[in-house]
């Protein structure tokens, strides 16, 4: 691991009118040969703003060649544990934005970055907790870990899958983690090229032991991994409350049914204490709907992950092309994620927080 640091001055932490502030790489930490670690310096004004929970994430906006992308990455740093805020990239490997990021940051460079989000974070019980992580996917794993030893009396296990010993990110952390914290955290390595890809076996061999009502259950990292560890604890009887998942990636979105949103009139929208009834322009979802509206309303990742976007359909019905924020009974509730819904009913009244 090889980290250069400097004490850059600060940036100003003035939040933009989409609510990204930027904030400067104060270190970067090359991790492996396909990931860094950067640690991201928040200005005395904006630390409320960027206060998190072990497991959360930022979404941060870059400009690539004049074009703007937003990326969610979670923090790997333990806010118990440690003042700096730190987020680590691992290259996809035909990826924008990670690469971009790998390639070019610097100390010294700002990161325009909106606050923490996210609900895979610690229950408020007294519950030890089983993680499962893949690749990238330690990231918030790692935080969620360090955190529960550094702050509490939970014991910790984690399973941890890569391909090669090369690409172990936190490998000396964790063995740190393990050494400091004996008897309270295990972690199980398993390599690809050395034990094959994780079979479902291997997964209800490693929570054989579990006593899965006591338990809570984390599990971040590629789609493949993440739908063979959930099916095992599932079939194991893991009762959905003690299950968290973190998806990094979004599942591939049919194109909207242009017959499904013809049928939508009008969109009534309320936002604090503006309530607005518009057109509705066919193919929109319901925060592009409100932002023609001329409605400033919250938004962060956009792909339907961060929840920041939420807001309950009160009056008609709509779709969300993805969720991986909201529960089913929040979903039942009329809860979605406006990024991602489509109305599909004549009349539609969305309300936000
Ligand atoms: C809540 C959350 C937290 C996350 N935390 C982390 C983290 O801590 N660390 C981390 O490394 N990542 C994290 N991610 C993932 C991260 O946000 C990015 O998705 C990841 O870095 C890849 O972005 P990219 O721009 O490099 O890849 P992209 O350019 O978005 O490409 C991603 C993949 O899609 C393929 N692709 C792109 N365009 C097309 C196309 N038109 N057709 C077919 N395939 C295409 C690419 O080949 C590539 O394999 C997180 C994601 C979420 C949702």
């Amino acid at each position: 691991m090889e980290a250069s640091t400097t004490t850059p001055h600060q940036s100003t932490g003035v939040a933009d009118a989409h609510g990204f502030t930027p904030l400067r790489v104060k270190a970067v930490v090359r991790e492996t040969t396909d990931a860094v670690s950067l640690v991201l310096d928040v200005p005395e004004a904006s630390r409320d703003r960027f206060s998190y929970r072990a497991g959360q994430f930022v979404t941060v906006r870059v400009t690539i060649g004049g074009v703007e992308h937003r990326r969610c990455y979670s923090m790997s740093s333990a806010p118990a544990v440690e003042s700096d805020l730190r987020i680590t990239v691992k290259r996809d490997r035909d990826g924008l934005v990670s690469n971009w990021i790998n390639d070019t940051m610097t100390v010294g460079h700002d990161l325009h970055t909106s606050p923490p989000e996210g609900r895979f974070v610690l229950t408020e019980t007294d519950r030890d907790i089983v993680t499962f992580a893949g690749g990238s996917g330690i990231t918030p794993v790692f935080s969620l870990v360090h955190s529960t030893l550094a702050a509490t009396t939970r014991r910790a296990r984690l399973f941890y899958a890569n391909r090669s010993r090369d690409s172990v990110i936190f490998r000396d952390a964790l063995a740190d983690l393990t050494g400091t914290h004996r008897g309270r955290f295990e972690v199980h390595h398993h390599l690809d090229d050395q034990d094959g890809v994780v079979s479902p076996q291997r997964i209800a061999d490693f929570i054989a032991d579990g006593s899965h009502p006591h338990t809570d259950y984390y599990v971040c990292g590629p789609t493949p991994f993440m739908d063979t560890v959930e099916r095992v604890l599932r079939d194991a009887g893991v009762p959905k409350a003690n299950l968290h998942l973190e998806r990094f990636t979004v599942a591939a979105v049919p194109p909207p049914n242009p017959a499904e949103t013809a049928v939508t009139e009008e969109v009534t929208i309320t936002l604090g204490r503006q309530t607005i009834t518009v057109p509705y322009r066919a193919g929109n979802t319901l925060l592009q709907t409100a932002r023609l509206a001329g409605l400033k309303a919250p938004s962060s990742c956009e792909t339907g992950s961060c929840g920041t976007c939420m807001a309950q359909v009160t009056t008609g019905s709509a779709r969300m092309n993805n969720n991986d924020a909201l529960d089913d009974d929040e979903v039942d509730e009329g809860w979605v994620v406006t990024c991602q819904a489509l109305p599909t009913s004549p009349k539609v009244e969305v309300v936000y927080e």
